[in-house]
């Protein structure tokens, strides 16, 4: 059975209910680079998952980069004269600027004003400010809060820890026939925000939940990696997994309401991008596809000039577009269920494509072979669906050692689980054959490789 068809099996409400229900888990925990955050998080995706954990020490150095030291936060606030916290790291942990440094001290407004940070187009909202690799602290609040606060003392409180620690990051691996891999990478270090993060590690726990068990194609590497830092930490430390990476995806901003978005890998033509823009023309939700740009989340890294890996991302709104962006209007209302369990099905049919297409060779190319005879073909009295009988068509005829199932996809306009049904039926009647073995590369991919 396809991945696919398994899939849809699934109650689609129930598959939805429960990838929110985990984002919500997740919500309050305040995450950043480095820190208990992070780990809380990975023990929670390791109560559903095989996690093996990483702890990189402070201080290595990773290509251009080191490892920050570590930070962790129990509380912080700011304190009118009245002894009211006026802003409080216990309602929200986006009041603080994230990496802040530890400080207590007693200030006018005026001094503090320059560490406040809001948004007064949306005066309710509180923004999501970082300073990771530049020591500083500072409060996030709404516009409104700000302007509440009258002229005078402050008592401010950050009880921040910024020590040499580790930067940790967790890691799932599924072993296929081929040691030819998948990567599924997604970032897991944003405090209380949804959709940038939280949908991502959703789906992507998921996904690699429902391939555990299964008899697959290639083996899959998930991982749960601060954003930046975490992707080129793990580049740095593992160059011979680097190497086995056939196709990836970053997974990221996947349960709002917009519509799908993907940006290409910086090859362009890689067969990830070939497949996921297949999947998603087929999709029956709004998509579109984006040319690579060094700008974005992780993929950055993995298709920076000297990987160049096929590794493209997978969105639904596009960071920066979307005005919930960094904000705290991210939260739990702003991704749904039905959107996170079609993000789901997507990646899914994504997978389903990766793991059977090949190229086949018609053992009939003679004319075409006699369909009816064997029952394949369309008949008054029922027989093969139109779609059907066309995808077999389609498959005999350019299955001529050329041309992929995805090709054939492609030029027929017919969604690939079809037409690889339509092979595996004409390959149950000897009309059809492999034409190469499960891990040698295909004809997609050599083009894409031979190229820069
Ligand atoms: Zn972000």
């Amino acid at each position: 059975m396809s991945l696919l068809t398994d899939f849809n099996q699934r109650q689609a409400v129930e598959v939805g209910q429960e990838l929110h229900r985990f984002a919500a888990e997740l919500y309050p925990i305040c995450r950043s680079i480095t820190g208990d955050g992070i780990r809380q998080t990975l023990a929670m995706i390791q109560d559903r998952l095989p996690l093996r954990i990483h702890e990189v020490p402070s201080g290595t150095g990773v290509f251009d980069w080191t490892v920050p030291k570590e930070w962790n936060i129990r509380d912080a606030f700011i304190k009118a004269r009245d002894g009211q916290r006026v802003v409080d790291f216990q309602k929200s942990n986006l009041h603080v600027l994230n990496y802040s440094t530890p400080v207590h001290a007693t200030m006018p407004l005026g001094e503090l004003k320059p560490h406040l940070y809001t948004i007064p187009e949306h005066p309710d909202w509180i923004p999501y400010r970082t300073s990771y690799y530049k020591p500083d602290w500072g409060f996030c609040l709404s516009h409104n809060q700000l302007l509440a606060l009258k002229d005078g003392e402050y008592e401010i409180s950050i009880d921040s820890t910024l020590e040499d620690g580790h930067l940790t990051y967790g890691e799932h691996y599924l072993a296929g026939r081929s040691a030819d891999e998948v990567l599924i990478s997604c970032h897991a270090c944003h405090p209380s925000l949804a959709n940038d993060n939280l949908s991502g590690l959703a789906v992507a726990t998921f996904l690699a939940g429902f391939l555990c068990g299964r008899e697959l194609r290639y083996s899959y590497r998930f991982l749960f990696i601060p954003g930046t830092i975490g992707a080129i930490t793990w580049l740095a430390r593992n160059p011979e997994a680097v190497g086995r990476i056939r196709h990836g995806l970053v997974l990221t901003c996947i349960g709002d309401a917009g519509g799908f978005h993907y940006k290409k890998s910086r090859r362009g033509n890689a067969e990830i991008d070939q497949v996921v823009a297949h999947v998603l023309r087929h999709s029956g939700e709004p998509s579109e596809i984006l040319e690579f740009s060094p700008y974005g989340y992780d993929e950055r890294q993995y298709c920076s000039p000297g990987f160049n890996l096929p590794v493209g991302c997978l969105m639904r709104s596009v960071w920066e577009r979307f005005p919930e962006y960094h904000t705290s209007a991210d939260n739990l209302d702003f991704i749904r269920p039905a959107q996170l369990a079609r993000a789901l099905r997507v990646c899914t049919a994504i997978l389903d494509v990766l793991e059977n297409n090949r190229a086949y060779r018609s053992e009939n190319p003679y004319c075409e072979p006699q369909l009816g005879r064997r029952g394949l073909y369309r008949s008054k009295d029922g027989g093969a669906s139109r779609e059907e009988m066309m995808a077999r068509l389609w498959v005999l005829n350019f299955s001529d050692g050329k041309h992929s199932l995805l090709d054939i996809a492609e030029r027929s306009g017919i969604f690939f689980p079809i037409l690889s049904e339509a092979a595996h039926v004409l390959c149950q009647q000897e009309l059809l054959s492999p034409l190469l073995s499960d891990d040698v590369v295909q004809a997609t991919e050599k083009v894409s490789r031979a190229l820069p």
